[in-house]
């Protein structure tokens, strides 16, 4: 069999006209185009209008990028020195304005001809009430030019190195041009079944690739966008869930064929509330992996105070039924510790056999307890990441949960899939950090998601107010207020790793201030930070649990699952510097119990605009899944928690926090070619599985890594 000749996409770049070794070169570092192909796929961000012509009078200081046509009336050398520069003056039939020229300029003023008509383009600057063009785009208007027709030039990403190699804007749209006019729609074959480019009134692969390269109409490159956006998160989707069906048919897992005694008894007689509705159709479904002999890789989202713990504690007596182990990680030793707690408390009296692996149990204990949990005398284990070291083995582990997955690092759960054989235990991971619809479809697309979307009832809604330090006065007065009718306080001091020294001085300080201003004996204040031993931390948190301390100064390692019922009061110091995930995290440590809690936000006077943003937007909503949104808006989905791992949010055009229509129609698509042709087999699906087996990225689903 002879084989083909490869197709000129698959051209290296240094043998496009115009680029050759030097810029190739550039173009693999700085851009990763190493191929015709990657060229054609590298499209523009955004695209300069040059299909009209702006009146001068209509340009406001909040004008962007302009093109003008007008008569050069004047040009003059202005200043000496630093400050010369080569100032013009351009007259169209509406008003005038000033062009200006700090470099090049003799050869500019050479160049120009006074009295003449020129179009000019270019980027409008404001100052003071007036505004000029900097280094326009100067063409005579010719006879040829008023012709032609005018587009819209696209601009490609660049850096300072492609600039100077002549790869600026100009430049890479003559390579992108040049290549073009070697290719045509052969080149470009469809890549989507005939029948959903019909019914969504697509163009087709080639006009969309054409038309976001040199759009000739908005409606052209609308067209062109929103096809390249689907074609991307179409493809992904089709991957996702790929990887979802071959996991079912792959993955065995144990059968938990019977709900027992535990569980019944638990629900019966132990269970000190009712369940939310959310919580049963949770559990409901978290039954039915358990049931099905396939492993469940399901995640549960579900905002602060949802319940997630019980949830959990119920599908872990559902193992123990089936005569499995359990066990249950949690990122902290101190939110390890009070899973402990709470969960030895609510099984109390059921001889079930509950114990604690943390960094801190060495030695004799550490020994026997893995012994026991060898022999399968432990029931549930709960602890750290000090869980998955190797010496820990269990008898039989049939189910691993994972408290605030986010927090943990992909190695880390991976090892949990190892810690049973022949089948991996069930896995369930839980977070307290919602994520957008539209993230969690793509980050997730290969997991089974759960949702508790409802809070128990009777939790009021926490106050959200923003001070600064003019008000300092007025919210420690505030304090000792609800201290005063019984209430206890968090005040919590950012802290970043960069700056953990000067962090730690600032909390310092704070204590200090804080101490002064509630002094004993009257007053009591723990303070937990992360520089101290774990036994040190547990003493300060005991006496705050315990209620011997009114007051908890801290640093973000509270932020995740404390649970003290009677604080009503989070004060956050630097709101600014945290971000919004983060916060929402913190003030769902109050509001807990049955009392009205407040959280107030501090901060210094001067905000950038987004830290400002951030922070109305806690205080206008106490809805993660809100916040989640208005995250993924001010920050873009890379810098999302917990996606950073993930290359499979480095998108080309599609944009996540935009593009969730388009998301879904994607994702029902893919679903439904799915469901009738699961290995594409099927003739009419033909085109759209070679494009994914040659020219799609090849992703690891999430799931086999959780
Ligand atoms: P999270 O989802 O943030 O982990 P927790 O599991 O810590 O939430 O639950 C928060 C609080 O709500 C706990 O004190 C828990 O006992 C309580 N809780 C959980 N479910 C219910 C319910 N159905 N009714 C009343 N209180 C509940
Ligand atoms: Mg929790």
């Amino acid at each position: 069999m002879s084989s083909k000749p490869p197709h000129i996409l698959e051209s290296s770049i240094e043998y496009l006209k115009g680029v050759g070794p030097v810029k190739a070169d550039m173009l693999k570092k700085e851009m990763a185009i190493f191929t015709f192909r990657d060229l054609v796929m590298s499209f523009p961000f955004r695209y300069v209008d040059k299909t009209k012509f702006h009146k001068i009078r209509e340009i406001t200081p909040e004008s962007d990028t302009v093109q003008l046509r007008g008569v050069l009336r004047r040009l003059e050398v202005l200043g000496e020195g630093r400050k010369k520069r080569l100032v013009g003056r351009l007259r169209d039939d509406s008003g005038a304005m000033e062009l200006v020229w700090f470099r090049g300029i003799t050869w500019v003023e050479r160049d120009l001809q006074v009295g003449s008509e020129y179009i000019v383009f270019g980027r409008v600057n404001a100052f003071n009430k007036s505004v000029n063009i900097a280094h326009p785009e100067m063409e005579l208007v010719t006879a040829e030019n008023t012709q032609k027709a005018s587009t819209f030039a696209p601009v490609y990403p660049s850096t300072e190195k492609l600039n100077s190699k002549g790869l600026d804007a100009k430049g890479r749209q003559r390579i992108i041009k040049t290549l073009f006019e070697k290719l045509s729609a052969q080149d470009f074959p469809e890549n989507l079944p005939e029948y959903i480019v019909k019914k969504l009134r697509f163009p087709s692969h080639y006009e969309a690739i054409r038309g976001i390269h040199f759009p000739t109409s908005q409606e052209e490159l609308d067209a062109a966008r929103k096809r390249l956006k689907f074609e991307e998160l179409f493809f992904l989707q089709i991957r996702l869930l790929q990887i979802k069906g071959h996991r079912k048919d792959a993955v065995k897992g144990y059968p938990f064929s019977k709900i027992g005694d535990y569980f019944h008894t638990f629900f019966n007689t132990k269970l000190p509330f009712e369940l939310t509705g959310a919580q049963k159709r949770v559990l409901r479904e978290i039954r039915k992996d358990l049931g099905s002999g396939v492993q469940m890789n399901r995640l549960l989202q579900g905002d602060v105070g949802s319940g997630k713990t019980m949830v959990g504690l119920m599908c872990m007596l559902m193992a123990l039924d089936n005569g499995f182990q359990a066990c249950m990680m949690a990122p902290t030793a101190i939110l390890a510790q009070q899973h402990y707690i709470s969960i030895q408390e609510y099984v109390k009296g059921l001889e079930i056999s509950v114990a604690f692996l943390a960094g801190s149990v060495k030695g004799k204990k550490r020994k026997f307890l893995l012994e026991e949990l060898a022999a399968g005398n432990i029931d549930i284990l709960i602890g750290t990441h000090a869980l998955i070291e190797d010496p820990v083995v269990f008898k039989n582990l049939g189910l691993a949960i994972t408290d605030e997955q986010h927090r943990f690092g992909v190695k880390q759960r991976s090892k949990l899939w190892k810690k049973n054989s022949p089948f991996p235990p069930h896995v369930l991971v839980m977070t307290a950090t919602p994520i957008p619809r539209t993230l969690a479809m793509t980050l997730y697309g290969d997991l089974d998601v759960s949702v508790i979307d409802e809070l128990p009832p009777g939790r009021k809604q926490v106050t959200t107010v923003h001070k600064n330090e003019n008000h300092r006065i007025q919210v420690f007065g505030f304090i000792k207020n609800e201290i005063a009718k019984g209430r206890q306080a968090y005040i919590v001091y950012p802290l970043i790793e960069e700056s953990a020294t000067l962090d730690l001085k600032n909390l310092e300080e704070g204590y200090e201030a804080v101490s002064r201003e509630f002094p004993m004996p009257e007053y009591n204040i723990s303070i937990v930070h992360g520089r101290m031993k774990a036994a040190d931390k547990d003493y300060e948190m005991q006496r705050f649990v315990k209620g011997e301390t009114q007051i908890m100064v801290a640093t973000t390692v509270i932020e995740v699952g404390v649970n003290v019922p009677n604080a009503s009061v989070m004060v956050i110091e630097n709101t600014e510097r945290f971000g919004l995930s983060q916060l929402h995290q913190l003030r769902g440590r109050v509001g807990r119990g049955a009392e009205q809690s407040f959280c107030i936000l501090m901060s210094s006077f001067k905000l950038s605009k987004e830290g400002r943003e951030r922070i109305n937007t806690m205080v206008r909503t106490n809805n993660g899944f809100e916040i989640s949104e208005a995250d993924l808006r001010l920050r873009g989905p890379g810098a999302m928690e917990g996606t950073q791992q993930s290359g499979i949010l480095n998108f080309r055009i599609a944009d996540l926090a935009k593009d969730n229509k388009i998301l879904e129609v994607a994702r029902e698509i893919a679903i439904r070619i799915l469901e009738d042709d699961p290995n594409l087999e099927k003739v009419h699906h033909a085109t759209l599985k070679y494009y994914l087996d040659n020219h799609t990225k090849k992703i690891k689903g999430w799931s086999r890594i959780s």
